[in-house]
């Protein structure tokens, strides 16, 4: 690419390390530049307007320009602008938002525990468990079983939970006392002929079968997202997540709901433990809720969570365990309000609806030449491309026609995200029908354009 010496363009190739960025490629071809937010949207350097289709990374319920979080941090930050929680300390906001997610909870919850990322959540999450089954007297209750295509993040415990390769290799990962099952992902993974309900019979007894391998005492958690995001937005099938609870209630194992994605709104109902029926004992949050204007995350944990952790705490002298800035006064401050907002302007009917909307007119292009399957629940959604319909097999390499289109729908000003051939769509939660018929008008002219280039 040809810059200016000192352009930002140029800066940032020279200073800046990307995140999951091939950063040899980015040498070449640089960054788009992100300079302002308006709603759904959002405009680069030189002017031009994308819809952003993924609410920045999963993330921006309330969209780009919301007043009102900018001055519940300004208040806060006035007010005070940082305290902690640790040694017995607290501060309203903190006090306050525990209080409102913990009677928000899908089922009954305890306490709320807060972190900054998903990764720090899900970390968290992985030491409490283990903390728990030393409180117990069971050192060797460690495993914890994941699902291959799952995501839940990079730090070096949740990216071996996470089960992409690209987190994994070269980083030495996965750790030990991580297992991974299966993806429920009827159109790949399905057998010829098999019903939703008979994959999801088949992938719970593949994870008893796990179970049964390790050892049940061996296994201390199951971690799942309700829908799985990063790995491909992956809907589970008819009674998938009824069938791995029972399981996992036989052999008295924990189980974590990743609602990183899915909390607040994005399934159409609060969680999305409510949209399938799930009855975790920690469930994560993050991201939406405090629409990422600032990193917050957290923990609800129920009794038989606490219970045990409390007496561990107790006959060691603490719980040690905390992040400086977790829980910070700005950032509760504005989840506070955040979550205020979703409830007063009604985003999860929003999503509910316009979800419905949103999934009818991307199933319109479930007969496009290039389209293998198009999947999704309230305002997530995703279209799998493929070069061959019949043999659901990729055009080229794997990763090629989804890297082309996605190209193709940002000239059309609209960012999405491919995950190899899948293109995802999770606006913000204030998308209205007309915007998703723009952003889904986008698509299929991106469709269209792409196929004399690969016939
Ligand atoms: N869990 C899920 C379901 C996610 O989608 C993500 C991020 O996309 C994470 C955890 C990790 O969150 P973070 O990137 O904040 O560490």
């Amino acid at each position: 690419m040809t810059t200016q010496p000192n352009s930002a363009e140029a800066r940032d190739i020279r200073y800046h390390l990307h995140s999951y960025t091939n950063a040899r490629k980015h040498e070449e071809i640089g960054p788009l530049i992100i300079e302002k937010g308006d709603g759904i949207y959002v405009e680069d350097a030189s002017g031009k307007r994308y819809i952003e289709a993924m609410a920045g990374l999963w993330s921006v319920a309330v969209g780009f320009s919301e007043q009102r979080l900018v001055d519940a941090a300004t208040r806060q930050m006035k007010k005070l602008p940082f305290y902690h929680n640790f040694t017995h300390k607290g501060h309203s906001p903190v006090i306050d938002l525990a209080e409102k997610l913990v009677s928000m909870a899908p089922v009954p919850m305890s306490k709320a525990f807060f972190t900054n990322s998903g990764s720090e959540a899900n970390d968290t999450a992985m030491k409490m468990i283990w903390y728990r089954s030393n409180a117990l007297g069971q050192p060797q209750k460690k495993k914890i079983i994941s699902r291959k295509r799952g995501y839940h993040g990079v730090t070096i415990a949740s990216a071996s939970l996470t089960g992409l390769p690209n987190n994994q290799i070269s980083f030495d990962l996965p750790i030990a006392n991580v297992l991974h099952t299966g993806t429920p992902h009827h159109y790949r993974d399905a057998l010829a002929g098999e019903s939703e309900e008979a994959f999801a019979t088949r992938l719970a007894e593949e994870l008893e079968q796990l179970i049964l391998a390790e050892g049940p005492e061996m296994v201390a958690a199951f971690i799942g997202e309700p829908v799985m995001g990063a790995g491909g937005v992956v809907v589970p099938p008819a009674t998938y997540w009824e069938k791995i609870q029972a399981v996992l209630a036989k052999y008295d194992i924990l189980l974590v709901a990743d609602e990183v994605i899915c909390g607040f709104g994005r399934t159409g109902n609060m969680f999305g433990c409510q949209t399938f029926d799930i009855k975790p004992d920690i469930l994560v949050m993050s991201k939406q809720i405090s629409s990422s204007y600032l990193p917050i995350s957290a923990l609800l944990i129920n009794e038989r969570v606490y219970a045990p952790l409390a007496d561990e705490s107790n006959r060691i002298g603490t719980f040690g365990h905390g992040f400086t800035a977790g829980g910070h006064p700005v950032a509760a401050a504005v989840a506070l309000e955040n979550l205020k907002l979703i409830e007063e302007r009604d985003l999860v009917g929003n999503a509910r609806t316009v979800g419905v909307h949103m999934q009818k007119r991307l199933r319109e292009l479930a007969g496009h030449e290039l389209v293998g399957e198009v999947r999704g629940v309230g305002l997530i959604g995703a279209v799998e491309l493929v070069g061959d319909k019949q043999a659901k097999t990729p055009w080229k390499n794997a990763g090629a026609l989804g890297g082309l289109v996605n190209g193709l729908l940002q000239e059309n000003g609209v960012i999405s995200r491919n995950m190899a051939d899948t293109l995802a769509f999770c606006p913000p939660l204030i998308i209205t029908e007309k915007q998703v018929d723009d952003m889904v008008d986008a698509f299929k002219k991106a469709l269209d354009a792409a196929v004399p280039q690969v016939r």
